[in-house]
Order: structure tokens, then C-alpha cells, then sequence
């Protein structure tokens, strides 16, 4: 499929100071937008100024909330390359949420080709700042105007592009985690599994009222006895129990992250012993109390390695490390970074040259 172009006759201002960037708050000049219809396929896949959509108050992903997404990033390197990590596993993770979402399959080689074309065209945007990147967001939701229940015969996929700051402006702070014991966000044959926008909204009142608490994020457990570990909402979760690294296998109702399979990916090639397995919090407990709880860490595009320094369990709160980044976290962060930034080496064949 060719990919039309319309440049901007209004580009926008380049934001001057990279340290105010944040996340998600500003968007580059054009987007990449294409349509599905029913009989017709993908098709007008198009790169245009960035810029409002119409859609009608019936669509249908306004209403049951037909809507999937993905999340990953664009790095400039010390040479002043832009490059992109494993966009070929976002896609291919697109397409299984898709799958369990009746949302129609995209081509995943052409969506990385349109994603590459796309950055390119904005490489401008893509911060200086060492750890700032280009936050790319790949959505397709259903538009038809009807409100009743079933799969849409009509879908728009976009992508927007989003300049983002350094995750971590002080060092790697480590995060106060708080383990939820009364709401769930996933359960077996759910969606768990799949990067859709239902699995945020209902994981938005125990943020709320962890943020109460004072703890920044939430560590889910399993819909059913709620005994086994599963992830935090927006990370995947890693634990280090006497020197083995420890995270949940993936039952349905865990998202597979990226940098989760990555993580694991380095472990093995440094000999490290990396196990995907059902893990319980009363587990994780036991092992603090024996004072075998080496390390606790978040994995996702966001923040790459979260150590995670408190954990709250109903009344037990522990500490983990001192409240310090541990050693493994430390070579997980240091690695796939320096992958990415391209500071180092990458063996692996992650990297995609834009
Ligand atoms: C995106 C996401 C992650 C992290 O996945 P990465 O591919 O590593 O960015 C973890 N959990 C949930 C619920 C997610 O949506």
C-alpha cells in the first residue's frame, strides 16, 4: 500500500527547553492515519498535519469501547541516528490484541514501514536530551455510528508522536508500590493479555486510592483468589528471591511486555537464572521476612527498569534493598538503555534504523 503524504503549511515550534518536556503532553507536526471498511480492507493509508478528528457522537468505540493500542519509542544516538527498539513485536502484539478485541488484523511489516516513514519525516522532533525520546502511540477504534453491540464494520488506525522527557530526572528513584487487595484488573479469559484502552479504565479507582496512600502505583493480583502475583497496570513485575529472578508467567490476564521479554532476553545471555512462574504475594512475603528479597522491579517502554523500594501489603510494608536500585535492576536499566541510546553494542538485533 503507497502511504500519501500532506505536509503542514502551519509547523509548530520545537519545544526550546527538553527538561519541561514531561510525557504526552505535546504533539509533533503529522500523524499517520488509515481506514477500515468492511469489504474494503485497510486502505488510504495516508501521513497528515496532526490535528482533530471528526467522529460521530454514535461511534461505537465511544460506547463499548472498541479500542486497542501500542506503545514504544524513538531514540536518537550519540551519532545522531534515530532509531526504533523491536517495533516488529509491537505490531505483532497489536495484532493480538486485535484478535481478542474482533478488531481487523493489520500488516504488521507494513505498519512498521509506516511507523519508520512516519519518524522519519519528524526526526526533527526526536529529543537531544540524553534518556528523552519520541513517545510513538499506534490506536485503531471502531467509528461507526450506531449504538448496539457488536464488532464495527468501520475503524480508524492512527499514529501520534509525542516528544517525552527522561523518565528518571534524578537517578533511578525507586517507586512506593501498593499490592490491591479489594478491586482486580484482569481475570482468565478476560483481556488482561490484550493493550486495550478497558484495561486502564478500570484500573483507574485503585490508582486513586493507592495515590490516597501515598503509593504511586498499584500491584495487581489474581482475579480469582487474589494470592497470585500478576503486574502493575502499566509494568510488568520482576522480583530477585536469593539471587534468582523471578517473574509471573503469562496466563492470560498479565499484558506480555516487551521490555518484560527483553529483561528476561538479557538475563539468560549473562548467565543469569530467569524463571517465569506463579508467584504468590504471601511468597514474596516469606522471602523478605528471611531476608531473601534481593530486589523488586517494574519493566515497560516508559520507564525501561522501575525499582520498586516499598511495597505495602495490607498492614506490612517492606523495604526492599535500603530503598535502593539493586544490582540486577542496575545491569537490566544499564543494558537495555545503552541498547537503545545506542551507547552500546546491540547483539541482540533489537535495534531498527530509521
Ligand atoms: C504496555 C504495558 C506493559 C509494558 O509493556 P512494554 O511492551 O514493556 O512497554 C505492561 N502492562 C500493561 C498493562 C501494559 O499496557
Amino acid at each position: 500500500m503507497e502511504i500519501r503524504f500532506e505536509q503542514t503549511k502551519s509547523p509548530k515550534a520545537k519545544p526550546t527547553d527538553e527538561s519541561k518536556l514531561g510525557f504526552g503532553h505535546i504533539f509533533t507536526d503529522h500523524m499517520f492515519a488509515m481506514n477500515y471498511d468492511a469489504g474494503q480492507g485497510w486502505h488510504d493509508a495516508r501521513i497528515v498535519p496532526y490535528g482533530e478528528i471528526s467522529l460521530s457522537p454514535a461511534a461505537m468505540c465511544l460506547h463499548y469501547g472498541q479500542e486497542i493500542f501500542e506503545g514504544l519509542k524513538a531514540y536518537r544516538t550519540a551519532d545522531g541516528t534515530v532509531q526504533l527498539f523491536r517495533p516488529d513485536e509491537n505490531y505483532k502484539r497489536m495484532n493480538t490484541s486485535a484478535e481478542r478485541m474482533v478488531i481487523p488484523k493489520i500488516d504488521e511489516e507494513f505498519m512498521v514501514e509506516a511507523t519508520k516513514k512516519l519518524v522519519e519525516i519528524e526526526k526533527d522532533w526526536v529529543p537531544h536530551t540524553d534518556g528523552a525520546s519520541l513517545y510513538i502511540r499506534p490506536f485503531i477504534f471502531a467509528t461507526d455510528p450506531f449504538v448496539g453491540v457488536k464488532p464495527a464494520d468501520h475503524y480508524l488506525f492512527l499514529i501520534i508522536l509525542s516528544p517525552s522527557g527522561p523518565y528518571y530526572s534524578t537517578g533511578l528513584d525507586p517507586v512506593k508500590i501498593y499490592v490491591e487487595q479489594k478491586y482486580v484488573r484482569a481475570v482468565r479469559g478476560g483481556t488482561g493479555f490484550a493493550k486495550t484502552a478497558a484495561n486502564y479504565a478500570i484500573s483507574l479507582k485503585g490508582q486513586d486510592e493507592a495515590h490516597e496512600q501515598d503509593y504511586e502505583q498499584v500491584l495487581w493480583l489474581d482475579g480469582v483468589e487474589q494470592k497470585y502475583i500478576e503486574e502493575v497496570g502499566s509494568m510488568n513485575i520482576f522480583f530477585v528471591i536469593d539471587g534468582e529472578v523471578i517473574t509471573p508467567e503469562l496466563t492470560g490476564s498479565v499484558l506480555p511486555g516487551i521490555t518484560r521479554k527483553s529483561a528476561l532476553e538479557v538475563c539468560k545471555s549473562k548467565g543469569i537464572k530467569a524463571t517465569e512462574r506463579r508467584i504468590t504475594i504471601q511468597e514474596v512475603a516469606d522471602a523478605y521476612d528471611a531476608g531473601k528479597l534481593d530486589e523488586v522491579f517494574g519493566t515497560g517502554t516508559a520507564a525501561v527498569i522501575s525499582p520498586v523500594g516499598h511495597l505495602k501489603w495490607g498492614d506490612k510494608v517492606m523495604t526492599i534493598n535500603d530503598n535502593k536500585i539493586g544490582p540486577i535492576s542496575q545491569m537490566l536499566y544499564d543494558t537495555m538503555t545503552g541498547i537503545q541510546w545506542g551507547k552500546i553494542e546491540d547483539t541482540f538485533g533489537w535495534t531498527v534504523k530509521i
